[in-house]
């Protein structure tokens, strides 16, 4: 299996958009490999926090942000092989619903490489 350097945890066009779903059982979240039909669990094989520092502002959303994290997820499918990536964290989106971020393309150095 290929691994993921240390600059390269970034998802795939396979989990953007919506592609990638998840669901817990009991209160532990599983994300759903989106290459595979069904509910095909993807394995999280690492993590990492990108970010993790105290909350820098406190605006109307964020007043009781106590930190602000990036956590970054490195996916597996055992059933097709995907490999892949997702990140979760608090900077972003605050609420509401979401709208489609499309346009935010992310610059060529920060996409996913594999040594
Ligand atoms: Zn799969």
């Amino acid at each position: 299996m290929k691994e993921f350097k240390e600059y390269s945890w970034h998802g795939t066009p396979a989990v953007e958009d919506g592609k990638l779903k998840g669901k817990t059982d009991t209160d532990y979240f599983y994300f759903f490999c989106p290459k595979c039909e069904d509910t095909q669990i993807m394995q999280i094989l690492d993590f990492r926090f990108l970010k993790k520092e105290p909350a820098k502002y406190k605006d109307k959303y964020r007043k009781r942000l106590k930190r602000e994290f990036i956590i970054a997820f490195e996916l597996y499918c055992h059933k097709c092989k995907l490999h892949d990536c997702v990140k979760v964290s608090n900077i972003g989106w605050q609420g509401g619903k979401l709208k489609n971020s499309i346009g935010l393309k992310i610059k060529e150095n920060e996409k996913r490489m594999y040594l």
